[in-house]
């Protein structure tokens, strides 16, 4: 974690946010609210509390964000897609 990149688990998988691309849409809280919130900075993190709503939904919820700040890796260490 250098900062600019941070990193937080969720079940089994590894979210990846890219802190400098974040431009606060909050699309992500929309897929996926229980998991992703802003920080006081106004850039999205993992909530403390992340409850885990599957590989899918993570995946989507990555997947959304217009800046391609976030990645959802799997335990095989490859990035996930969302099936649809
Ligand atoms: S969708 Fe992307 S740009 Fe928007 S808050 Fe989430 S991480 Fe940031």
């Amino acid at each position: 974690m250098d900062g600019e990149r941070n990193e937080h688990r969720v079940g089994d998988v590894v979210i990846r946010i890219h802190r400098r691309a974040c431009m606060g849409h909050g699309d992500c809280m929309a897929v996926a609210p229980g998991v992703f919130a802003f920080g006081e900075d106004g850039i999205a993190t993992v909530r403390a509390d992340a409850a885990d709503p599957g590989a899918e939904r993570l995946a989507l919820a990555c997947a959304v964000c217009p800046e391609a700040a976030l990645e959802a890796i799997g335990p095989d260490g490859l990035p996930l897609r969302p099936s649809r």
